[in-house]
């Protein structure tokens, strides 16, 4: 592989990028005082050199995103040879482009039958915007305009924009950006480590699904449009529910007839081991959309697919759907996606992770006679590793979310990267990797909680 970055002058490029760049979900104060950013440069499979020559195994795969690893460079001939047929036409006003099309076709063939449309956006922010806008605008169509309200779960991760923040049940992204907008309701995680207590996981699943039925009654059924649920809860620290919650809450939908939208933006793609997150819970739900894995992050792409019964209120009432992005089913875009679903199925890449799956849950699992390590749980290529000051009862240290910066530094220095959701480490590694990157992982991991029990010991329960 070529090292383009050879030459590099990363103190100038340090101090450039303090005085210009103005980094998504960061303390600046902080982030300028320890230094600024560490600068990234180029990357093979699951491996990620920064412009010190540090090479650093990424077990988040970007932002859950690079799954089937870095430096496959039939994306980048895909994009090249698009750009230099098409660089650029709409989707709107009944045009289409050979990829748009080509991608839609292949994304429905993915899916249940039910799903034959599908809508382009540019990510999972707005391909939420779009679930919304879609959603209300199905049910005024079909004469009950009331039904406004979202229910989420608290910690879900929908996105960023005005609507998906607001959508997503993250406390501090609601504390900003003025007054929370209404229509959205927010209930209960099924995370049993931090909420189940003396339950047992399916009796707490339950009692989870329960405050689903209960928000539906509070606000009143004939108002609700839909719920929303990651099938696994990303951000929120991996939240993987106890096996009696989806189940539960696809019935509760199916009672009250409220659609059921399963935000596939992590988990699609294989991330669980099946192709979409909703196999792996056998849930069926309404709508679904998607993003990251689509395009294994190469180029900015997502989509929402849209089950028969909702589109077709959509189509025969008539009436055009004031909604779309200059960007929706750009064609570059499209022609990434379809040659990264195209490694996907020649590679067996979806197979290969369900494969692989039990050797990395064994593996993580070892680590949970570490002081620190509460629990580890993993589902298919998506996991947690739990950091708490008393095993026996899961007790957390104080101040969320300090030890679990303090360990994702030391994976930084050991040449590591977990991110922290809180005291939770997380891990979503690329697709690529062996039973033998798994080893080295493990072990970078272990010393890395090993320099954060130093960190912590006194704190210990
Ligand atoms: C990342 C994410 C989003 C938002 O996607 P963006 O492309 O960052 O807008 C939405 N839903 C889930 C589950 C995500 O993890």
């Amino acid at each position: 592989m070529n090292i383009p970055y050879r030459n590099l002058n990363l103190d100038e490029l340090v101090v450039k990028d303090n005085a210009h760049h103005f980094h998504p979900f960061t303390d600046h104060k902080e982030f300028h005082a320890a230094g600024g950013a560490r600068i990234m440069t180029h990357a093979d499979g699951a491996w990620i050199w920064d412009g010190n020559g540090n090479k650093l195994f990424d077990a988040m795969s970007g932002l859950w995103c690079v799954n089937i690893g870095y430096g496959r460079k039939e994306l980048a001939k895909a994009a090249y040879h698009q750009m230099c047929d098409l660089p650029y036409y709409n989707t709107f006003f009944k045009t289409s482009t050979v990829p748009a099309t080509e991608l839609a076709d292949k994304i429905s063939s993915l899916m249940p039958e039910r799903f034959k449309q599908i809508f382009f956006v540019n990510s999972g922010s707005e391909a939420n915007d779009t679930v919304i806008r879609l959603v209300r605008q199905y049910w005024a169509l079909k004469g009950k305009p009331d039904r406004q309200v979202f229910i989420a779960r608290m910690r879900a991760y929908h996105g960023s924009t005005v609507a998906a923040s607001n959508l997503g049940g993250m406390a501090a992204m609601h504390g900003q950006g003025g007054t929370p907008l209404p229509g959205f309701e927010h209930v209960l995680e099924p995370d049993w480590f931090q909420h189940g207590g003396d339950l047992s996981p399916d009796d707490f699943g339950l009692k989870a699904a329960a405050a689903v039925e209960e928000c539906i009654l509070k606000v009143g059924a004939d108002k609700v449009a839909a719920f929303i649920g990651e099938p696994i809860q990303g951000a929120g620290g991996v939240i993987i529910p106890p096996d009696t919650y989806w189940p539960e809450v696809q019935r509760i939908c199916k009672r009250y007839d409220i659609l059921l939208v399963a935000d596939e933006v992590i988990c699609g793609f294989g991330r669980t081991g099946n192709w979409w997150g909703f196999e792996t819970f056998d849930i069926e739900p309404d709508l679904v959309p998607m993003a990251k894995g689509l395009s294994s992050g190469y180029l900015p792409v997502g989509a929402v697919a849209v089950a028969d019964h909702v589109s077709d209120v959509l189509f025969d009432k008539g009436g055009e759907f004031y909604h779309g992005y200059t960007y929706s089913g750009h064609p570059a875009s499209c022609a990434v996606a379809l040659e990264n679903i195209r490694i996907i199925q020649d590679e067996k890449m979806v197979e290969r992770v369900r494969q692989l799956a039990p050797y990395l849950a064994k593996k993580m699992s070892s680590l949970t006679d570490h002081p620190l390590v509460g629990e580890v749980r993993s589902q298919g290529f998506i996991g947690a590793i739990e950091l708490v000051r008393n095993k026996k009862t899961r007790g957390r240290f104080d101040d969320p979310g300090r030890v679990g910066g303090i360990c994702r530094d030391h994976c930084f220095a050991n040449r590591l990267i977990m991110r922290a959701c809180w005291d939770t480490m997380v891990f979503s590694p690329p697709f690529c990797i062996g039973k033998q990157e798994i080893d080295t992982w493990v072990n970078l991991a272990r010393t890395a909680l090993d320099h954060t029990l130093e960190d912590v010991k006194d704190e210990l329960a």
